[in-house]
């Protein structure tokens, strides 16, 4: 092994350079990964179109990247129950002094140093059925899957959810490994519809106003409680994550239902708080992902039940980093792009 890597450095708005760093030392409480792919994240297309700081992610000037899975090439001292060669996924936030700033773990490198290697905390020895080309997307995927179980979803309930993205399309292949077979996504966007439909999704479009809460009567028929009759939805998940969709939720939801949400919308928005109370509505927010999620993700990934990893649209290598960037800039055609970086 050389003692240089190359690595991607993020230097604000469109501007990504590809450097050559030292390969980091190994910790005694981690591991050191040799990286095999790396996804590019939405929070990095948002550093990427908008600047580090804008996007309130990552400074200017620093190495990024939080989506990868690679092997170990060394196990720190102090490290029990993980060994060279195996095939992991790390959790970027062991990579980093605080998680808060696991956007900028440094993923789009040759190499990556754990703090910390605790198994199945920080880091899962991935199962031979499921391959580097999809366990990249464990990160994004586990993000959906979070937003799944934080609103209770089980098999017998009735689902909306918004958005047909890769984190929406990702929740969408969790629910179907779970069982549950009411689901109704909705999206806008022509290709994503198309893609959501291949992957088996029954999707209303939802441009132009249209009201997926009428579809959702038709299919899943009406629930009416105190004289109130709504569509029969138990859980909404929404992958968009504009404001509008927690304002129409809480006016059409029905009595006693469940909105989860991972949007980052921060604009001041109007709503009727009243419905909370007449509905007993539960309205939680979604955040990150617990070990739980990642152990179910790749559960999903394993027992193949959907061909979610036809998401991933694009593989570049290092070299054709302003190309990736862009690629997956675009909302057609970059669906999900990854670093292939080796095998
Ligand atoms: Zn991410």
């Amino acid at each position: 092994m050389t003692n240089m890597m190359k690595a991607l450095i993020f230097r604000g708005a469109g501007n990504v350079t590809l450097e050559e760093l030292p390969v980091p030392e190994c910790n005694p409480d981690g591991v050191l990964v040799k990286i095999a792919r790396a996804g590019i994240c939405g929070s990095d297309i948002h550093a990427y179109t908008r600047g580090g700081m804008a996007g309130g992610i990552m400074s200017d000037e620093s190495k990024f990247g939080h989506e990868f899975v690679g092997n170990i090439v060394e196990v720190g001292a102090n490290v029990e129950g993980l060994s060279v060669g195996d095939r992991v996924w790390v959790d970027p936030g062991c990579c980093v002094p605080d998680p808060n700033l696991s956007c900028m773990a440094g993923g789009f490198a040759e190499y990556i140093a754990t703090i910390t290697a605790v198994k199945d905390r920080d880091v899962f020895v991935l199962p031979d059925e499921v391959s580097f080309a999809e366990a990249v997307l464990i990160e994004p995927f586990a993000v959906g899957v979070h937003t799944k179980n934080r609103a209770r979803t089980c098999v017998d309930d009735k689902v909306l959810l918004y958005g047909a993205g890769p984190i929406g399309l990702m929740t969408y292949a969790a629910l179907v490994n779970q069982g549950v077979e009411n689901v109704i996504v909705a999206e806008q966007l022509p290709s994503r519809i198309e893609k959501a439909r291949s992957l088996g999704a029954d999707v209303f479009d939802n441009s132009n106003g249209a009201d997926v809460y009428a579809y959702a009567r038709e299919k899943f028929g009406s629930f009416t409680s105190n004289a109130v009759e709504a569509a029969d939805i138990d859980v909404t998940l929404d992958c968009v994550g504009f404001g509008v969709i927690l304002a129409t939720h809480i006016e059409n939801a029905r009595y006693s239902s469940r909105f989860s949400t991972l949007g980052m919308d921060f604009s001041p928005m109007t709503l009727v708080p009243g419905f909370l109370m007449a509905k007993q509505l539960e309205i939680m927010g979604s955040r990150c992902y617990d070990p739980a999620d990642i152990v179910e993700v790749i559960d999903v990934l394993k027992n193949r039940k959907t061909d979610i990893g036809s998401i991933i649209t694009g593989e570049f290598g290092f070299d054709q980093a302003t190309e990736a960037f862009e690629t997956a800039c675009d909302r057609v055609k970059g669906l999900k792009v990854v670093f292939n970086i080796a095998d």
